[in-house]
């Protein structure tokens, strides 16, 4: 059973806090029968609807691990935080930002009804399929190998491994997603794209099928939450500046059309993918209570059994819960 609110200033250790996350995730887990995996990409299918499970990493290194948490899977639209940080360090913040607005849709991630709409208008923002491909088409590189090389390397210096491509995953993509094609030409006709439209394609359905586990979402968003720097060496491994953008778009647009409830509800920056992953971090907040990771923690949840808006249905309630009980929200 669930817990009531909670007194935290009691004690808290990590063998505290992992004795609710584990209760929290077995209870969530029976959440996961309400929703389904996605299968507009067939690969998809093949994962275990009943998965759910969290990372959680705090900027003194405290680290909470419960339930799937070592299942791997394809960061699928998480990426499309990682092309709009490389994006605007490799061309500059308002090369990308001429390109691309910063305005949530309130549509689904891959409609293309708002870009005909408003037919003269840049893409809406950075996180929907749209702006995302055209961010793509900004990566520097003649080959889609060479345009992901920075966004690799940006996961290799937070991560200190380099993550591989499941080229499984790139190639069911490639041959099934027939409406990012639509919206690529969409934009090659109206003329946003910056590079060949294959190749941005080709660029776009690789980065989607880079593998990770939730402990290198945990600690991805732990670096986002501090503003772009690794607390371990305080390296900048993001401009802040670039930082603080991507966690305004996380929480504004980061989860599809559910951003406006997420926000209200959770309060916190996330953003999620068709895989069922969701990254999500709390900076560091100030609060006359003692709390836990109140200096700040990145989270990685799993579970690919999606909602009707694509978000993993179990991992956001497990968030809601967390964010509640430790008061994670930013407002
Ligand atoms: N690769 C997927 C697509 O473009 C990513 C979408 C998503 O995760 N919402 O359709």
């Amino acid at each position: 059973m669930v817990q009531g609110a909670t007194n935290w200033n009691t004690e808290l250790t990590q063998e505290w806090l992992q004795n609710y996350v584990d209760d929290w995730v077995s209870f969530y887990r029976k959440h996961t029968v309400d929703g389904n995996v996605a299968s507009y990409i067939p690969i998809l299918q093949e994962a275990n609807r009943d998965h759910l499970g969290i990372s959680i990493v705090g900027k003194n290194g405290m680290t909470i691990r419960s339930g799937d948490f070592e299942v791997p899977f394809t960061i699928q639209s998480i990426s499309k935080v990682f092309s709009f940080i490389v994006a605007c360090m490799g061309r500059g913040l308002s090369y990308v930002l001429d390109r691309v607005d910063v305005e949530p849709t309130g549509e689904a991630f891959n409609s293309i009804m708002h870009l005909e709409m408003t037919q003269l208008k840049k893409p809406f923002n950075p996180m929907i399929n749209a702006g995302a491909i055209t961010v793509t088409s900004m990566l520097e590189g003649r080959t889609s190998d060479e345009k992901l090389e920075p966004v690799f390397q940006l996961l290799e210096r937070m991560l200190d491994y380099r993550p591989h491509l499941n080229v499984d995953a790139y190639e069911s993509e490639r041959d099934s997603s027939m409406r990012n094609r639509a919206i690529g030409y969409y934009l090659l006709e109206t003329g946003y794209l910056e590079s060949d439209l294959n190749i941005t394609l080709e660029t776009y359905f690789k980065q989607c099928s880079i593998e990770v586990t939730l402990e290198d979402l945990a600690r991805i968003g732990m670096i986002i939450a501090n503003d772009g720097e690794d607390p371990n060496n305080k390296e900048e491994i993001i401009p802040r500046q670039v930082a603080r953008l991507a966690k305004a778009l996380m929480l504004t647009c980061g989860m599809y059309d559910a951003s406006g409830k997420f926000a209200a509800y959770v309060g916190v920056p996330a953003k999620s993918g068709v895989s069922g992953g969701i990254i999500a971090l709390s900076p560091p907040r100030v609060r006359d209570e003692e709390l836990p990771f109140v200096t700040g923690c990145g989270i990685g949840v799993y579970g690919p059994a999606l909602d009707d808006k694509g978000n993993s249905i179990a991992g956001i309630r497990l968030l809601r819960h967390i964010a509640n009980q430790w008061d994670l929200s930013l407002f």
